[in-house]
């Protein structure tokens, strides 16, 4: 164990600054920290360097083997930042040399990578991901590499832990040491047997947290991945299980967490069946083998200082965290990335060519040419995450209206809750479920009183189908109501509801339209006095005409956002109003949550909450299970009753163990990330952005919404208001070319949607701010 005692070379820095002028550059010295090395960096003016002094004790052939995998990588993948050789004035790429304490020393000099340590970075999923690419194409670079000292035994390659075994007598806890005791039995009798059979090479050997450098303004990307001390030849995914484990061992991380790195990675490197069976050995040897090196050191050199000493500690507790996940859970969670993952990734990371025509042609051919695509030039996702989408040729899109990733493009939270439920039970409601009881509790307790009857279904229509059949049950009534250009769904009952996509046909006798509370540009303008009564007073008028007709009101229906009229603000008490109506003439108030739901509108769970209101029965769907289908009607006692008066209820999927533990995921994630008082903030400040733009650009007529739900009305004057149609799909197009997604609503196809996942931060917004701007000003 002679190479467990440290001794680094200490040359003083007079003694550096002569060694450095064997080197074409020139720069001030600042000593920074190795724990085998010498190290000092070099800031000269036009760039900056790291001077290594490697330790006497490294044999010659180690430090050659270090300088040739640098001229590798630097041939094989030019653009992985890794540092590059700077070679001395004689052309060498190192020196040899004696220091005044007389012992011999090499030194090398290599450019420095800026940045910060992962360790100090936050971990987002994105910066996550991006650290399992890196560290995949590493190992890509240095796959074609060989150097004959590559067979050194090396203290941190995780084929050691066995000889560790009688370190761990010297471990105090006893508990910690049973732990210990079975890792490593475990891996000598099964772990090391199965590490001979996967592919192995020329690896980093210690991808660790402070060895890999993060951007300091974009802090999900990479910057960089230093030191090169501790290549050797072993298996190739050590070095992910190293990068795991030295990632998030101090940051309590989660399976879900540990999926994102390996998903990164595979999707430069494919990761083998048999190599992800072993990751979660490896990353708890990575552990045991940290806390038993720091425990010999502490025990064989009491007193002296060991950098690892604190972060073995924080690796135990991780550890113990670990065991009680489970190697099985972690196994299926980080298989469930893979698949998830692998086929979206595959085509564009291995840049096969993707024919978009014959894709088209495909689709026309089996769902119809007349099935509407988004933008006249087509996108072809194969991947989300978080805000961004990303097309079969890897560019990137930022996502600015897809409202059914509500807490972000696949959230490893949600990803792992259904990969989990997936693999252990997924049934219906006719049995007692512990995933759907507890959302329905959940869903209940953000409503007030005796809203708290959940009936479970699959889609945002059928909710809100079966809350028109509990209506028309409840109250004995015929007639429905709605705003004249509202969306509800697809059934036959609610497209009646819909009249926003209905191109003819005929009218159907029980429903009545209202007019939308339309400040803008409707009957009554902002800034009139009693607008909200006088936009309420036209559902006198379909009381009235129902009436007529020899009908009473079973419901009014309403999106709290009014999108489908084009994002409206209603004023304050209009909501209030046109409910007191409609139950005076004996029907019920139906909130179709769909689009409003969940923090979009920003301050409150619910949309109708905006507007104070209390409804009958709630609707939700889309963003329930944030893609996963889920909708679910939320209602009162007695309203439910009557319904199983007339009819059984059930639905095969509504309420399956899978989408119930989605939606709880989802409910995690909105309070965990605080994501209504995001939605809140961010909603405000991009709102705010826009209407900045007004001033710029005269062709924006009205900026409007809440929270995350935002409409931006384009016409052509602002005097007759004159709708900009063809402008608004020019902006939408243009937008997507730049890599903004936006949509476009209302009636008059004038309204820029924007309602982007509410995880939208303010870097977002800002960019969607510029884009607009550069949009607007090319039109
Ligand atoms: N209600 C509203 C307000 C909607 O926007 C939608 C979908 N756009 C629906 C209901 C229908 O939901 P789904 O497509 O899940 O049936």
């Amino acid at each position: 164990m002679q190479f467990l005692k440290l001794n680094p070379p200490c040359l003083d820095e007079a003694e550096a600054a002569r060694l450095i002028r064997l080197f074409p550059v020139e720069g001030e010295l600042r000593p920074l920290y190795s724990e085998r090395d010498q190290n000092f960096l070099v800031t000269g003016k036009a760039a900056s360097y790291v001077l290594k002094i490697v330790s006497s004790q490294d044999d010659a052939a180690s430090i050659d083997m270090q300088l040739q995998a640098l001229a590798h990588i630097a041939e094989a993948d030019p653009t992985l930042p890794v540092p590059r050789l700077q070679p001395a004035g004689d052309g060498d790429n190192s020196v040899s040399f004696t220091s005044e304490a007389g012992s011999a020393h090499r030194a090398f000099l290599l450019s420095y990578l800026p940045g910060i340590i992962l360790n100090e970075a936050p971990l987002s999923s994105a910066l996550l991901h991006n650290h399992g690419q890196m560290v995949a194409r590493l190992g890509r670079a240095l796959a074609g590499f060989f150097h004959p000292a590559a067979g050194r035994q090396l203290l941190w390659d995780l084929r050691q832990l066995p000889e560790f075994a009688a370190v761990i007598e010297r471990v105090e806890d006893s508990t910690d040491r049973a732990l210990l005791d079975e890792i490593v039995s475990r891996f000598a009798a099964h772990v090391g047997p199965r590490l001979k059979t996967v592919r192995a090479q020329i690896i980093h050997g210690d991808a660790s947290a402070h060895n890999v450098l993060v951007d300091s303004t974009q802090q999900q990307r990479i910057a960089g991945i230093v030191d090169f001390g501790d290549l050797y030849h072993g298996p190739l995914v050590s070095d992910l299980a190293v990068a795991i484990a030295d990632v998030l061992f101090n940051r309590d991380g989660t399976p879900a967490q540990i999926a994102t790195i390996v998903s990164g990675y595979h999707s430069v490197t494919p990761v083998a069946p048999e190599e992800v069976d072993l990751l979660y050995d490896l990353i708890s040897a990575r552990l045991a083998l940290s806390y038993l090196i720091a425990v010999y050191r502490r025990t064989e050199t009491p007193g002296r200082e060991d950098y690892n000493a604190a972060l073995a500690e924080d690796g135990l507790a991780w550890l113990k965290q670990l065991k009680n996940i489970g190697g099985e859970t972690l196994t299926r969670t980080i298989r469930a990335g893979l698949g998830h993952r692998a086929g979206g990734t595959a085509s564009s990371a291995a840049g096969a060519p993707v024919d978009m025509d014959s894709l088209r042609r495909r689709r026309d051919r089996v769902m119809g040419p007349r099935m509407r695509l988004f933008y006249e030039n087509p996108l072809h996702m194969v991947r989300g995450e978080g805000v961004w989408l990303f097309d079969a040729t890897g560019r990137r899109f930022l996502d600015v209206y897809n409202n059914v990733p509500h807490v972000g493009h696949c959230h490893p939270h949600v990803v792992e809750a259904i990969a989990r439920q997936a693999a252990i039970l997924n049934t219906n409601t006719r049995y007692l479920g512990e995933q759907v009881i507890s959302l329905a509790e959940r869903l209940g307790a953000t409503l007030p009183g005796d809203l708290r009857i959940c009936a479970f279904v699959n889609s945002g229509s059928e909710a809100n189908d079966v809350a028109w059949r509990m209506a028309k049950a409840y109250t004995g009534n015929g007639g429905g109501i709605m705003m004249q250009a509202a969306y509800h769904g697809i059934t036959d009952a609610i497209d009646a509801f819909s009249p926003a996509e209905r191109r003819g046909g005929q009218w159907p006798a029980h429903m009545r339209a209202i007019m939308p509370p339309d400040g803008y540009r409707g009957s009554y303008r902002y800034g009139e006095p009693d607008l909200g009564a006088r936009y309420a007073a036209d559902t006198d008028k379909a009381i009235a005409s129902l009436a007529e007709a020899g009908l009473k009101p079973a419901a009014f229906m309403v999106d709290s956002t009014f999108l489908t009229n084009g994002v409206l603000e209603a004023p304050q008490d209009y909501l209030a109003t046109v409910f007191a109506k409609v139950r005076a003439a004996g029907g019920l108030c139906i909130a179709d949550e769909v689009q409003a739901g969940f923090g979009r509108m920003g301050r409150s769970m619910w949309g109708h909450q905006t507007y104070g209101v209390v409804p009958d029965i709630v609707t939700i769907g889309k963003p329930a299970g944030n893609g996963h289908p889920l909708g679910v009607v939320i209602t009162r006692p007695e309203i439910m009753d009557a319904l199983l008066d007339e009819t059984s209820f059930f639905s095969t999927f509504g309420g399956n163990n899978v989408s119930a533990a989605a939606g709880l995921a989802v409910l995690d994630v909105i309070e965990q990330e605080h994501l209504i008082e995001n939605s809140t903030a961010v909603g405000a400040y991009l709102k705010d952005g826009l209407k900045g733009l007004m001033a710029r650009h005269e062709i924006i007529g009205d900026v409007r919404g809440h929270g995350l739900v935002i409409g931006v009305e384009l016409v052509r004057d602002r005097a007759s208001l004159e709708p900009a149609r063809e402008e608004t799909a020019r902006v939408v197009n243009g937008m997507r070319d730049r890599g903004v997604l936006i949509g476009s609503e209302g009636q008059n196809g004038c309204v820029l949607k924007i309602r982007p996942p509410i995880v939208f931060a303010r870097e977002h917004a800002e960019i969607v701010i510029e884009t607009l701007d550069q949009v607007l000003a090319s039109l």
